[in-house]
């Protein structure tokens, strides 16, 4: 759907080639399926007849995705027209008409270019939370650095994701990729946003299919290997409709290895040791060893805790260790275990307003 070439594909697709190819600036990332760049509409002239189409102005990010990007597009016009506040702002997409026996089709997607920095990024910095707090209000807060204040922040980027989550989850869309990288930070609007849809299913019309090739990412996935039934189409170079009902939706409830992954990054924002991958992987070990209970994790690294894996403890025992409960409600061996993100956002975590006069985030 809306992704065979027209004359208006062929409009944009002479802009892509003749614009966007030149004007690359800088490679943003290079996945199994695709590369993607940050470009701009270098021309004045073509960038004009651009926006009349309204289809972008400005910076924007072009993904040129092999045949499975024909199931990136559909999701991302899903998005656009369901919960298009959780994900970057999906411009166009389109398939690439190449001459007979060229080899694989190609698919040109393109998005507003949110901002420079994916929460990985920001996670990387020293100043993690406090880097973030500047980008969400705009200036430095007056206040004491501790813990109580950081709390506050990684609160707000939780309620973020957790409520761009719900809109993916609301429609009917399983992410799959939920992870630091995966997170970018939109200037605009001045929150966390979701991106790469690339390994999403929709499971309301059954669109269903992961290549084969796809390899979860293994530092966030969740210990279930299928989240929905494994009776996927073989090969389709075009989304293939299967049907899977609402009831089956509940019976698997696939979104909950989204909400997995979700409270992977939690735990990393509180406790800064769990920041780099080295340490992430330790940390899944030890979790597999203590069969996924958090608790029991805890309290085998708990006795011997280095000042900074105290520090992470620490803030998850505020306010009576409310932040704790949430996390230990989102990382859980069975699915149907795990909190669902509607059920996370109204979380007494949350509830506890106005400490240190930060209430003003949301
Ligand atoms: P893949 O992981 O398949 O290579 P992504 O869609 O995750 O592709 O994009 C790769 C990187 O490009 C992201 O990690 C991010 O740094 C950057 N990026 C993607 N979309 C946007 C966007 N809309 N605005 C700004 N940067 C983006
Ligand atoms: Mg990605």
């Amino acid at each position: 759907p809306g992704v065979a070439p027209g004359f208006f594909d062929m409009f944009v697709l002479a802009f892509a080639e003749r614009l966007f190819r030149p004007t690359f600036r800088k490679k943003l990332g290079e996945g199994a399926f695709g590369v993607v760049c940050k470009a701009s509409l270098a021309n004045p002239e073509a960038a004009e007849k651009v926006k009349a189409n309204g289809v972008m102005q400005g910076d924007v990010v072009v993904k040129k995705a092999t045949e499975y990007g024909a199931v990136e597009i559909w999701m991302n016009e899903r998005v656009r027209r369901a919960c298009a506040s959780s994900c970057a702002d999906f411009l166009y997409g389109f398939r690439e008409s190449k001459a007979k026996g060229k080899g694989a089709e190609e698919y040109w997607l393109i998005w507003r270019f949110e901002g420079e920095d994916t929460l990985y990024d920001l996670m990387q910095s020293k100043e993690f939370p406090y880097n973030v707090e500047t980008k969400i209000l705009g200036d430095v807060q007056d206040l004491p650095k501790g813990i109580s204040r950081e709390n506050k922040i990684i609160q707000t980027v939780m309620r973020q994701l957790l409520f761009a989550l719900d809109g993916l989850h609301s429609t009917g869309i399983v992410h799959r990729d939920i992870k630091p990288q995966n997170v970018i930070f939109s200037e605009g609007s001045r929150t966390f946003k979701i991106i790469d849809l690339g390994a999403a299913a929709d499971l309301r019309v059954g669109i269903n299919y992961i290549p084969k090739e796809f390899l979860l990412d293994p530092r966030y996935a969740a210990p279930e290997q299928y989240i929905m039934s494994t009776q996927t189409p073989s090969a389709p170079s075009v989304p293939v409709a299967t049907t899977l009902s609402p009831v089956l939706w509940q019976l698997n409830l696939p979104d909950r290895f989204d909400i997995y992954s979700l409270g992977l990054i939690f735990l990393q924002m509180a406790f800064p040791s769990l920041r780099t991958d080295s340490n992430l992987i330790q940390f899944n070990r030890q979790l597999k060893r203590c069969d996924y209970d958090l608790e029991a994790w805890r309290n085998l690294v708990e006795p011997r805790a280095n000042a900074e894996l105290r520090r992470g403890f620490d803030i998850m025992d505020l306010d009576d260790g409310i932040g704790w409960e949430l996390l230990t409600s989102m990382v859980r061996y069975k699915a149907r275990q795990r909190i669902s993100a509607k059920a996370a956002l109204a979380h007494p975590y949350f509830n506890r307003e106005g400490l240190l006069g930060l209430s003003v985030m949301q």
